[in-house]
């Protein structure tokens, strides 16, 4: 029987309480249980996992990027062909018409930050957990009615389907230049914005230069890094904490607590942490929610950090996340610097400081953004700083006058090229 949609997600919300609450009772028994429920309802269905025999996850390939989309064919439970999704997906995407199926499943577009593009499928139910995701873990409930501008590079049902008498979500389109949203924005008066950081600095600006004159109670931010100066300058402009979310295509990762650390969603996901040194991991993830296109040992390219919060949840707690491992500058002799201390380091140089970009274009040589230019010195004179610290002494750093930023796409602060 074919449920309606809203009662599916009002289940969703059941399912989701009970679980979590049987996690924080014994997170062990109950990762235990979901583990063996996911292997025989779903790996059993998947080409690749199926004949699995060993029942420990350390035994199952770990996955990049690379391998998930390579692997589409076998990996889905429902004999999806990868060629055939990315046609629906890129029609849709051309025409704008949002709401792509394939033999009844969402087909969505995942928006990389580099070429290699990937489509992820999402059956009706897993929408529907999705959503009361949302509600459970983002929005929170209110019995107000809630209006929510929603940023996206593409639409896609996944996002329109949390549409509900309580709940009105707007779409804005991030390929549009944002000034030409300013006007729809002031008229919807929205209580809920949600978008990417870069995006919502720009909503900052537009605000205090009085082109935007908008009061939301939530400004939710997902998709790129948070740096906490930009946290703060969002905070500071609309009078509301910024919270984040931790979200890989349709999976919702994690999302910040009370304390304002991160907790991944270890309820439904198996997170095993590759070190990269005391408190810094890469997530594998391990998603034991999904049903038609299984993410088993995902490796995220994301640098973590690893904390303990006092709000009493056991899943867990990350301090912040400081960018991604290509984000990891690396130097000859095997010498790397991670982008928080390049950060630190810019913003440290002086308090005028409000945007900069450093792309590293080779072993020796950097360029580097500042905003305002006055400041390009002091900056690049603290990075200089930083770098002979580590030792590294012939680092070229040279002058550029606009970031690089393709719109529409993640903004990345801090990014190594690799050639
Ligand atoms: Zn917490």
């Amino acid at each position: 029987m074919k449920l309606p949609f809203k009662l599916r997600v009002i289940l969703a919300l059941f399912q989701l309480g009970r679980e979590r609450r049987q996690f924080e009772r014994n997170p062990l028994y109950h990762q235990q249980r979901m583990w063996r429920r996911f292997r025989r309802n779903t790996l059993a269905k998947s080409p690749l996992y199926g004949d699995q025999r060993e029942s420990c996850i350390e035994d199952f390939p770990i996955q990049g990027k690379l391998e998930f989309t390579r692997d589409f064919d076998f990996i889905n439970t429902r004999g999806i062909r990868f060629d055939d999704a990315m046609h629906v997906a890129q029609e849709a995407e051309d025409s704008r018409d949002f709401t792509p199926t394939i033999d009844g499943v969402t087909v969505g577009l995942s928006s990389g930050t580099s070429g290699n593009r990937g489509v992820f499928l999402v059956s009706e139910e897993e929408r529907a957990f999705w959503v009361a995701m949302v509600l459970q873990r983002i929005l929170g409930f209110s019995l107000k009615k809630r209006k929510v501008a929603f940023f996206l590079r593409a639409n896609s049902k996944l996002y329109t389907s949390v549409q509900s008498r309580l709940i009105r979500f707007s779409f804005f389109d991030l390929l549009i230049p944002v000034e030409q949203h300013f006007t729809e924005l002031n008229d919807l008066q929205p209580d809920i914005v949600v978008g990417q950081p870069s995006l919502l600095m720009m909503l900052v600006d537009a605000q205090r230069e009085g082109k935007l004159r908008i009061a939301p109670h939530k400004v939710i931010s997902v998709a790129e890094v948070l740096s906490s100066e930009d946290q703060k300058a969002i905070k500071s402009c609309f009078q509301v904490s910024v919270q984040q979310v931790y979200q890989c295509n349709e999976g919702m990762f994690g999302q910040t607590c009370a304390h304002g650390n991160f907790h991944l969603n270890e309820d439904g996901l198996l997170i095993e942490k590759d070190w990269l040194d005391e408190t810094r991991f890469q997530p594998i993830v391990t998603d034991m929610r999904r049903k038609i296109q299984p993410v088993v040992r995902y490796k995220m390219n994301d640098i973590l950090h690893a904390t303990k919060c006092d709000c009493g949840s056991k899943m867990i707690a990350v301090s912040q996340i400081e960018g991604r491992t290509d984000d990891v500058l690396h130097f000859d002799g095997g010498r790397r610097i991670f982008p928080d201390f390049i950060r630190r380091a810019v913003i440290g140089s002086h308090k005028d400081i409000s945007n900069y970009q450093i792309i590293q274009e080779d072993s020796k040589t950097l360029s580097l953004y500042v905003d305002p230019k006055s400041l390009w010195d002091v900056a690049a004179q603290a990075l200089t700083r930083l770098f002979e610290a580590q030792q590294l002494l012939d680092i070229e750093i040279r002058r550029v006058e606009n970031k690089t930023h393709i719109q529409g796409t993640k903004f990345r602060r801090i990014h190594a090229q690799r050639h």
